[in-house]
């Protein structure tokens, strides 16, 4: 059924639809290992950008030594896909979710998992224990989110218990400081990175010191992977968005090229009654809304904005006295937030020069458990 689009340019899709320019993509796949090489970083990209195998593949053929998720459903769509080198960043708490963990390491016995609290840790060595399983795993750290992990202070404790458990083999740390990731202004961003990630870096030294098995230091986004690789603690990092990207990433300040917008929304006019304004086909059920709008590449004089029009539809302006859009006529966006946007659609389409010649899946969408 998806088959009938190859061959056809973009434009004849049906809208709304996401599609991603596969030279694009390959080009943020090179950069991405080139400076992860350069900077002598294990890359290890966070899938819960683009929920997809097939990408994920792909990244490991770029020089990825594994692939991030943040849930275990998603962990046993890539591990049934054969995606090796598979990182959980999220505890996982529950017995419900360790049957399934259990699955996870039936196929994929390399899998680490991050622990944030001693009773977590127990739960975890006592269920490995029964099943005969060695669980690799690292202790997240809170990077000053306040989401998961525990505090740098209580760090070295809880480490030094887990790495007393028989069944789980502490490997390292995780410090993720997602507060930082779209700060504009370079410098900034820097000094707020290096400051916690140092901090937990001094956590690891001691932890080495002190004859644990803790070589791994991971963390790190689309926004401060670069900063954080000029830290020597850093041994990991695990950027998502940058593979496809979006606005809210196309808008901050790089240390190096900016990432190309490689996956973009295609949306069609579908009302044009009002000398103000036209209504295209996509609203909140296919853009996922956040407070900075997408922007319309294909006319950077006109404006999207989803204005009340509601889950179905988008609101286009023109800026500058351009003229309106046509109905009929399909614009391209660059999605806002591309992570909860992607798990809106089953399929990415793949264009080669505007022209599609492939279609993914988007296998792991909806595994948000
Ligand atoms: N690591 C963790 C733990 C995350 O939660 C995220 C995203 O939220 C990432 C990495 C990837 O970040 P980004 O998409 O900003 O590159
Ligand atoms: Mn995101």
């Amino acid at each position: 059924m998806m088959n009938k689009y190859i061959g056809k340019h973009k434009n004849e899709l049906p809208t709304p639809s996401l599609v991603i320019d596969k030279n694009k993509l390959i080009y943020n796949l090179e950069l991405m290992r080139d400076l992860a090489k350069q900077r002598k970083v294990n890359l290890r990209p966070h899938a819960k950008t683009h929920k997809c195998s097939q990408l994920a593949r792909l990244q490991l053929e770029y020089g990825a030594i594994g692939i991030c998720v943040t849930k275990v459903s998603e962990a046993l769509i890539m591990a049934r896909a054969g995606i090796t080198g598979v990182l959980i960043t999220s505890p996982v708490v529950s017995f419900g979710k360790f049957a399934v963990l259990l699955k996870v390491l039936d196929l994929a016995p390399d899998t680490l998992l991050v622990v944030d609290s001693l009773s977590n840790a127990l739960q975890l060595n006592e269920f490995c224990q029964k099943h005969g399983y060695k669980l690799n795993t690292l202790l997240d750290i809170d990077g000053g989110i306040g989401r998961t992990g525990v505090s740098l202070d209580n760090a070295i404790e809880v480490a030094l218990a887990i790495d007393k458990l028989s069944n789980l083999l502490l490997r390292g740390i995780q410090c993720y400081a997602g507060h930082l990731q779209h700060i504009p202004d370079l410098a900034e961003r820097r000094i707020k990175t290096h400051e916690i990630l140092s901090k937990a870096g001094t956590i690891k030294r001691e932890l080495l010191a002190r004859g644990l098995n803790c070589e791994i230091q991971t963390g790190s986004g689309t926004g401060t992977f670069s900063i954080d690789a000029e830290l020597d603690c850093v041994t990991e990092i695990q950027p998502g968005s940058y593979c496809v990207m979006d606005q809210e990433y196309n808008n901050i300040e790089y240390k190096e090229t900016k990432f190309s917008p490689a996956m973009t929304m295609l949306t069609t006019v579908i009302s044009t009654n009002h000398a103000t304004h036209v209504t295209v086909d996509a609203g909140t059920k296919a853009l996922y809304r956040v407070a900075t709008k997408p922007f319309v590449i294909s006319h950077p004089d006109l404006q999207y904005d989803w204005d009340g029009f509601g889950d179905e539809h988008g609101k286009v302006t023109a800026l500058n006295g351009a003229k309106l859009p046509d109905a009929g006529e399909v614009l391209e966006l660059i999605v806002a937030h591309c992570d909860p946007t992607i798990n809106l659609f089953d399929y990415f389409y793949i264009t080669e020069n505007d022209v599609v010649v492939d279609y993914w899946k988007v296998d792991a969408r909806g595994c948000c458990q």
